[in-house]
């Protein structure tokens, strides 16, 4: 057995008496510098695992790489692209400087908003985004979300959603993307908040502000109110991403009367200088307070950009050109009957014609898609025995789509 004024510390090798303090283990000692000093080992690995982990998915991601991805996905749109290519470059530029330095300049986040029609790529961007950068992400719907105490969804149900799509690893939802849909929708209703107040559209507003003010919530895991015994869990949104999305109906006015406005002291030419077809490239925050939105929410949503409306060409290529455009999903569906899918160019062009018609942008186009594919789809797996080849011709096309009552699809 060792003597006691032999003890010393296993690793520096110094005396039981020149140290504070000494901890026994099983065969060896560690002395208090030591063991500080590993516990500093432990926390710069652990910082190092961190960073790697936040910055695998994006290290190599530039601006012009997530452009890029984004093309493969998403047709025109590339001054949005742009844009949401460097605020989310930053964005996770931004979480690792965290990491690397506390005293240095704060960077502010860079939450997003997309202003553009109906069915222009404003969802389908931002899940992009996500899928690129594999990480968490979910889509919220602004009009569900009511005041507390109001029948609806609190606003931290919008979290719970990110949760579930993380597997309630929180740290991953943690710097997830939450895509929160038809935020014009809770506009307040006049421009005079002493006039008509619209007090719910501003209530919900200062909801939505307290998830993007960098704060902690407690978010019911399950979402809702009906599970009100359930245990909260607490999700700090300082590194999550907003998107908000809206078609802002209506709001090429204000900026027509902005536009026209500031030109007065012009000369007439002057006036021509901006495209009267598509204002909403010249959208800007105060219009979107004439909106109805309030200048702290603004104010939290700092990156803007607009979505242009999808003009026939632009709806053509998105019908096949893609990685997963529709075209080519029906084609795959039919492959596993190893069936043959040939749509003539004359069909691609009707739908096209008619989507344009409907102004439901691409998304018209599924629906036109679906009337004229679903007595094929539903027919040809019962079939004895198949062509190894399905043609839709425009004869084809157009009786199905009689058939389907066009009526209908605008409607829908
Ligand atoms: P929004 O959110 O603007 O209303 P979505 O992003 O949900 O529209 O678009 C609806 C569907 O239309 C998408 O799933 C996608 O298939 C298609 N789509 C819309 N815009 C584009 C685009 N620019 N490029 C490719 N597909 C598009």
């Amino acid at each position: 057995m060792k003597q006691t004024k032999d003890v010393k510390c296993s690793f520096c090798g110094r005396d039981k008496n020149a140290v504070t303090l000494l901890i026994a283990g099983e065969n060896a000692h560690i002395c208090d510098q030591c063991a500080q000093q590993a516990i500093g080992i432990i926390n710069e690995e652990q910082t190092t695992k961190l960073k790697q982990t936040l910055s695998s998915s994006t290290a190599l991601l530039k601006p012009a790489d997530i452009k890029a991805h984004l093309d493969q996905y998403v047709i025109g749109q590339d001054d949005a692209k742009k844009v949401l290519s460097v605020a989310v470059y930053n964005h996770y530029k931004r979480i690792n400087h965290q990491l690397k330095s506390k005293n240095d300049i704060e960077l502010d986040k860079s939450n997003i908003i997309l202003i553009g029609e109906t069915g222009t790529g404003k969802t389908l961007l931002a899940r992009t985004i996500a899928r690129i950068l594999n990480v968490p992400f979910c889509i919220a719907d602004a009009t569900v979300i009511t005041e507390a105490g109001y029948v609806g969804e609190d606003v931290e149900s919008v979290l719970s959603r990110l949760l579930m799509a993380s597997d309630f690893d929180v740290k991953s939802a943690e710097r997830g993307i939450v895509y929160i849909d038809e935020i014009d929708k809770i506009a307040r209703k006049s421009d005079n908040p002493s006039l008509t107040r619209d007090v719910s559209g501003e209530g919900v507003q200062q909801g939505l502000l307290k998830l993007l003010e960098n704060t902690i919530v407690n978010v019911p895991p399950y979402g809702g109110r009906k599970h009100p015994e359930q245990k909260m869990i607490q999700v700090n949104t300082e590194n999550i991403l907003f998107i908000c999305g809206g078609a802002f109906d209506g709001i090429d006015k204000i900026i027509g009367r902005r536009l026209r406005s500031n030109s007065l002291g012009f000369k007439s030419n002057d006036q021509n200088a901006y495209d009267r077809e598509n204002l909403l490239q010249y959208v800007a925050p105060q219009d979107l307070k004439a909106y109805g939105l309030i200048p702290e929410l603004i104010g939290r949503l700092p990156v803007l950009t607009a979505l242009a409306p999808l003009d026939k060409k632009a709806l053509r290529s998105i019908l096949t050109d893609p990685k997963n455009a529709l075209i080519k999903q029906y084609q795959y569906l039919f492959e596993m009957e190893k069936i043959n899918l040939v749509v003539e160019e004359d069909v691609l062009e009707l739908i096209v014609e008619k989507a344009h018609e409907y102004k439901l942008g691409a998304r018209g186009l599924r629906n036109l898609c679906e009337a004229i594919m679903l007595d094929a789809m539903f027919e040809i797996p019962s079939e004895e025995d198949p062509d190894n080849e399905f043609i839709v011709t425009l004869d084809y096309a157009l009786g199905k789509l009689h058939k389907a009552n066009l009526a209908k699809l605008k409607a829908a």
